[in-house]
């Protein structure tokens, strides 16, 4: 290849290429975008980042040469994740093409959310099988995002292994490289592509689509409301019975200081892990947890489905359609919430398989279970406002001060200062007794 750089001289430095599937669980990655952009231009993935990426990057003042040949030679997985690498490299390609959503091919928008620990690989993987059709296609050979994690070592398309040596000459892949090419290999420049020919594995994927949903998600709801998570994750640590360490640990698979850390402000993120756990443990989706206040104290455990084993089947997509209708019709007419992961079990599919064909379809059963349970959230906390009240005045006919702390021990759940609705309803108890309310009210 020329190393004389082809400049386009229109509004933008370099092409504005598009990344592919944005958006999707089949995202492209950065590095794979740098790798076509390079082809793009006719130069190798060397002269785009010496003669053009490092030189604006310095211009910006973003790294000092020293620093940069050092994160070039280290683990370039970084570029995909949520660093400092995969922020500036973006930004500058960003400008460069002329493009404002190259971030979104990287995890930068977690950053704060999800912890980098356990998160991406050192090495390139791959599907080859995702690689030939790719090629058959005629389509631009690109490398997907979702291959970059620890946690995905299958398909989630052709359920094979990924790959991450070449066949022939057996040298492992990195994520870029100053030569590479978009699915060949590194050394000896063969193909890593080949036709279906093996065996599928039979092994749960809800990992995979856990973090393709992750990726469906990142540019529809960036930037995050860091607040939401933590909300989410109070609500959670509030619920779950006590030994709370022993059970967040044993039952759901997350460490009572990550948890406690994320919830008091003091954390890079939980990892990728502990989110899957909660999505797997409580049924709700990656989006839900990250976008939406979720109340757990509404979300119904069956410990028996818990450790379920969901094999993977294959679909008969028409039959699965017309089963899940009847489900629907049977939620709107008992007008009460049967769980997606029910049907999922009773269909033989997992939950993941239903929710990414039938999107709508789980939309809508989704609604009717949010109403129901918005009505039986009213009816409880009303309930449970008529027991403060209760449990107030009895105190105080016995003859004893009814402070708030002394009522909260009274009652069958615990009252934590986020609930304000019950100390509301403590204090207007109090001012009709004729009360008033101890400068240290709440001991
Ligand atoms: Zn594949
Ligand atoms: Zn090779």
């Amino acid at each position: 290849m020329e190393d004389n750089v082809y400049i386009q001289n229109d509004t933008s430095v370099l092409y504005n290429l598009s990344p592919i599937n944005i958006g999707t669980m089949e995202v492209e990655s950065l590095t794979s975008y740098i790798a076509r952009l390079s082809e793009e231009h006719c130069v190798n993935v060397n002269t785009l980042i010496n003669e053009i990426l490092i030189k604006e990057i310095e211009k910006e003042g973003l790294y000092r040469r020293r620093n940069l040949s050092a994160i070039y030679k280290t683990s370039t997985s970084k570029f995909n994740g949520l660093t400092t690498a995969a922020e500036k490299h973006s930004k500058i390609l960003n400008k460069l093409t002329g493009r404002n959503d190259l971030q979104y091919i990287t995890l930068i928008p977690y950053k704060g959310i999800i912890n980098k620990c356990y998160l991406l690989s050192e090495n390139k993987y791959w599907c080859p099988i995702c690689l030939e059709e790719m090629k058959d296609s005629n389509d631009a050979v690109y490398e997907k995002l979702i291959w970059n994690f620890q946690l995905v070592d299958i398909c989630h398309i052709h359920h094979i292994r990924l790959e991450n040596k070449c066949t022939y000459c057996n040298t492992i892949q990195k994520s870029l490289q100053y030569n590479m090419i978009n699915g060949y290999c590194q050394k000896c420049k063969s193909w890593l592509g080949r036709e279906a020919a093996e065996v599928k594995i039979e092994k749960d994927l809800d990992n995979v689509f856990i973090i393709g949903q992750l990726l469906e998600n990142t540019s529809q709801y960036y930037p995050f409301n860091k607040e939401i998570i933590q909300k989410n994750l109070r609500s959670l640590y509030e619920i779950i019975p006590s030994p709370k360490r022993e059970y967040l640990e044993k039952n759901i698979g997350i460490s009572d200081k990550q948890i406690s850390r994320y919830i008091s402000g003091d954390s890079n993120g939980l990892t990728i892990q502990s989110f899957i756990n909660i999505c797997l443990y409580y049924q709700i989706s990656m989006r839900e947890l990250i976008t939406n206040y979720i109340d757990f104290s509404l979300e119904v455990r069956d410990e028996k489905k818990i450790n379920r084993l969901r094999k993977y089947k294959r679909v008969d997509v028409r039959k699965l359609e017309s089963d899940l209708k009847e489900y629907l019709k049977l939620t709107h007419k008992r007008k009460a919430p049967i769980s997606i992961l029910y049907i999922a079990e009773q269909l033989g599919v997992s939950d993941f398989t239903l929710i990414k064909y039938f999107p709508e379809l789980i939309d809508q059963l989704k609604e009717i279970n949010r109403k129901y349970r918005a009505d039986v959230c009213i009816k409880r906390k009303n309930e449970r406002m008529e027991l403060v009240r209760e449990e107030t005045i009895k105190l105080f006919r016995s003859g004893i001060y009814p402070s708030f702390r002394k009522v909260n021990s009274k009652l069958p759940f615990t009252i934590t200062g986020f609930e304000k609705i019950y100390r509301d309803k403590w204090e207007e108890t109090i001012l009709e007794l004729g009360l008033s309310q101890r400068v240290n009210q709440y001991n």
